[in-house]
């Protein structure tokens, strides 16, 4: 089989990827295993433009959430799928000292923070002590049936194979690389952590972070917002169903759910919702996040066949669209990709 490239991983970077080589008119193969709780899987799609607490504004979100909100909306038209809700974040602080950095945000003009006029608004749902804000705006990615239909869409187009990449099988030069029977001009790699097992890539500095979450059933809840107070409380496609998220763990000995992450969530919900829920899953997942929060994009600076879309961090779902697509100009009109997301910037550690 010949294509022109072959991408390892379809989460959301590998997805996002194979749609502008698609746009482009390129021909490419996707290879997935397709494990069960990868993090595109367990996300809840939430860009937010503001971080910390402090409220900064996250990096390059002037240029990225514009961007990816227009190219989930024409992918979710291709698909047939309404991809993107408008869901603003009520931010309940959990101390005053909080809520005073939050009006000194608002104070320093702060585009993305308002003040909330109806304190009392969420009262019946909520007991908060503190006040509310509301960051806007914000949206609700739904990179599940992004995922889903994209990959029935690949398969259709015989353009997915369902199985584990195996770097030791991988040959290359710098024009060519083969894999199996496949034949392709470059290779990339969008398989978030498993490209640390990668020997071109594994000196990359990546800072692998574990996140676990909750799906939970609470009748009545409103579902125009998403609800935050040091973890989020989101609302799903599903009706009454909502995500409870999530934890950010640098240090972990393995990637599955954990009781102490269950009983500490169930802890907060206890104290902060009024509503009864019902919990109905658990799951965990790890972040492809790197040292200095800024993802790889490009081409090894030694070995030009082989190329990386990764790094995501937490913020897969606005950067990923926006770096696959600055990566396929790359390729094909030879655009510059940004400086502090090019992985070249690694060049020298990349060469040892
Ligand atoms: C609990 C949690 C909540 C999150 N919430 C948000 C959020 O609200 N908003 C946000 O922006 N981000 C969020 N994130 C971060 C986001 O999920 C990631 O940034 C993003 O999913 C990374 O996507 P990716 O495609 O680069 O990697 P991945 O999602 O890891 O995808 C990699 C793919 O490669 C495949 N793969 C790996 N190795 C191999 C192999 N050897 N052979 C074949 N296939 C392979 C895997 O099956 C997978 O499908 C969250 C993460 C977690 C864990």
């Amino acid at each position: 089989m010949v294509v022109d490239y072959l991408i390892i991983g379809q989460g959301i970077s590998g997805t996002m990827l194979s749609w502008y080589l698609y746009r482009e008119g390129k021909t490419f193969l996707v290879i997935d295993h397709e494990a069960v709780d990868t993090p595109s899987r367990v996300a809840a799609g939430i860009i937010n433009p503001v971080t910390g607490r402090r409220y900064v504004t996250t990096w390059m979100i002037e240029e990225v959430m514009p961007f990816s909100i227009s190219a989930y909306t024409t992918i979710g038209n291709f698909l047939g799928h309404d991809l993107v809700q408008n869901k603003n974040i009520i931010d309940f602080f959990p101390s005053t000292q909080m809520r005073e950095a939050f009006i000194e945000r608002i104070d320093e003009d702060d585009q993305y923070l308002n003040a909330f006029p109806d304190q009392n608004h969420f009262n019946q749902y909520f007991n908060y002590d503190f006040g509310c804000g509301e960051i806007s705006p914000c949206f609700s990615i739904d990179l599940q049936t992004l995922l889903y239909e994209w990959n029935k869409k690949l398969v259709e187009m015989n353009s997915f194979r369902q199985a584990e990449f195996k770097p030791g099988d991988l040959t290359f030069t710098a024009d060519q690389v083969q894999y199996e029977d496949i034949t392709a001009q470059k290779i990339i790699f969008c398989n978030g952590t498993g490209t640390m097992d990668l020997p071109a890539f594994q000196l990359l500095p990546f800072a692998p972070n574990k996140g676990e979450t909750l799906l939970i059933e609470c009748k009545d809840l409103k579902n125009q917002f998403i609800f935050k107070r040091s973890m989020v409380v989101a609302p799903t496609p599903e009706k009454d169903i909502f995500w409870v998220g999530s934890s950010y763990a640098w240090e972990f000995d393995h990637a599955h759910p954990t009781e102490q992450f269950l009983k500490n969530t169930k802890t907060l919900l206890d104290h902060w919702i009024k509503l009864p829920y019902k919990i109905l899953s658990h799951k965990a997942s790890v972040r492809p996040a790197t040292l200095e929060r800024r993802p790889f994009i490009g081409f090894h600076p030694n070995y030009p066949a082989l190329g990386i879309l990764n790094g995501m961090g937490s913020k897969g779902a606005s950067l990923a669209p926006f770096f696959a697509h600055q990566l396929v100009q790359h390729i094909v009109h030879s655009l510059p990709i940004t400086d502090e997301a090019n992985v070249n910037r690694f060049s020298r550690i990349l060469s040892k």
